[in-house]
């Protein structure tokens, strides 16, 4: 396998930092040549002085000063969103990590893949609003969609056999086109159930007529992972789960009704497939980012690291629990809104970010994110197979839904 040049989309978060470490960790396989960022420039420039990629970018064009200043060395630097755009097309570039919390992910995964750029994609955001033309554009175009999440990235391994190379890519991209490989598909007929495994968050035993005094510092503590504020608050509610499950819908082709998620509170096995004969697989791996992140650079192959493997020893117990779903409303929410398709989903993402933001602000209590979303949902008339306009705008309405909510929920 050959080194693989990948840009960095959200390089200063905790995927982003996973995602350097990685390219430390295997230098003769992922080569880093574009990093960006939102408003972080100091942390931006200090990774990028040490990794030195050919070209950096900063949404936020109002600290590019900063960032120049803290550089040094002379990268390409690219600004605003239109910059986030340029960086992900980088004609060097092989493969973008969509790393970037929400839904500023979106317009930049989607013109990597018109570039003809492999994703590996973490924000499941992106999947969540737009999975249909995302991974429409991605057969046409004849690029691959690696999954990031742990969860995505346990089930692609189980799938291993199951992926075709179906046809090569497409000549109208040849410019841009930088592997070889060919455009491929899942066959997914003989998979009975995906089952995604949920830590259960730092709530999974608490009783719900606590809920309203939980605090954001409470909520911001995972028992298992160390991630970003958005996703530990998603994980402790179970949005992140229901997220992953129309995630899972879009990027292995399976009906919402074969998605199924299971407590597991030692956050260990990563997910499963069972097939059409009831054999089950499983990937199992110490909770780290840098797994998953690494299988997608490096797919097909694998290749060694300094990652620690299991200790079966030291593992006392694997416990399984079916869901709270009464208590825990996000599942089913989400369920209906995979089921309903259109732009539910993405109406369900966009209230959830701001009842997240409202809570973490200390607006609006804990079981509040929950009660906003199912209000906003009940208030949209979703639109079927929506294209991107429609999408960003059924976004947007449901933020302003949302913040109305907000406010008259507010403490
Ligand atoms: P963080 O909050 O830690 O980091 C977010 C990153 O996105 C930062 O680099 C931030 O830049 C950047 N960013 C935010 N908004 C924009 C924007 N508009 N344009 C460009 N960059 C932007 O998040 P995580 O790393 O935890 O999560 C990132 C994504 O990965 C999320 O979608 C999450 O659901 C998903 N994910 C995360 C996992 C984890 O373990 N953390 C696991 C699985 C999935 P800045 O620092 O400058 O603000």
């Amino acid at each position: 396998m050959k080194r693989k040049r990948v840009v960095i989309l959200g390089a200063t978060g905790s995927i982003g930092e996973s995602a350097l470490k990685v390219a430390r960790d295997i230098p003769e396989r992922m080569e880093i040549v574009g990093l960006a960022a939102n408003r972080n420039a100091e942390k931006l420039a200090e990774a990028a002085n040490k990794v030195r990629p050919e070209s950096v970018c900063l949404a936020d064009e109002t600290k590019i000063d900063i960032l120049r200043k803290a550089l040094d060395y002379e990268p390409r630097i690219f600004a605003g969103e239109e910059g986030l755009r340029e960086i992900a097309c980088l004609t060097n570039g092989e493969m973008v990590l969509v790393a970037i919390v929400g839904t500023g992910g979106l317009r930049p995964a989607l013109a990597a893949i018109e570039a003809g750029k492999d994703l590996a994609v973490a924000s499941k955001e992106i999947l969540v609003m737009a999975g249909e033309i995302v991974m429409r554009e991605a057969r046409e175009n004849g690029v691959h969609v690696l999954p990031v999440d742990s969860e995505h990235n346990a089930i692609f391994q189980c799938l291993e056999g199951k992926v075709f190379e179906s046809r090569k890519r497409p000549t109208s991209n040849i410019e841009h086109r930088t592997s070889n490989a060919d455009s491929w598909m899942l066959d997914v007929s003989d998979v009975r159930r995906i089952i995604l495994t949920a830590s259960g968050g730092p709530f999974r035993e608490l009783a719900s007529n606590k809920f309203d005094s939980i605090t954001p510092e409470q909520a911001l503590k995972h028992p298992t992972w160390n991630m970003g504020p958005k996703i530990t608050i998603d994980s402790a509610t179970l949005f992140n789960k229901g997220l992953e499950m129309i995630e899972a819908h879009w990027l292995f082709g399976v009906e919402m009704k074969r998605v199924e998620v299971v407590i597991h509170p030692q956050s260990i096995v990563h997910s499963m497939v069972e097939f059409a004969d009831g054999s089950t697989l499983a990937q199992l791996s110490y909770s780290d980012m840098c797994f998953p992140i690494q299988y997608a650079v490096t797919w097909p192959y694998r290749v060694p690291n300094t990652l620690p493997p299991l200790d079966f020893s030291k593992l006392s117990k694997l416990e399984f629990f079916v869901p709270r779903y009464d208590d825990f409303p996000a599942l089913n929410l989400a369920r209906r809104a995979g089921e309903a398709g259109g732009t539910l989903p993405a109406v369900m993402n966009a209230a959830n970010e701001m009842a997240v933001a409202a809570f973490l602000d200390r607006q609006v209590s804990f079981p509040s994110i929950w009660q906003i979303v199912e209000e906003v949902m009940n208030r949209h008339a979703s639109v079927a197979h929506p294209d991107l306009d429609a999408i960003l705008q059924a976004d947007q309405w449901a933020r302003a839904e949302a913040a109305g909510c907000v406010k008259s929920l507010k403490r």
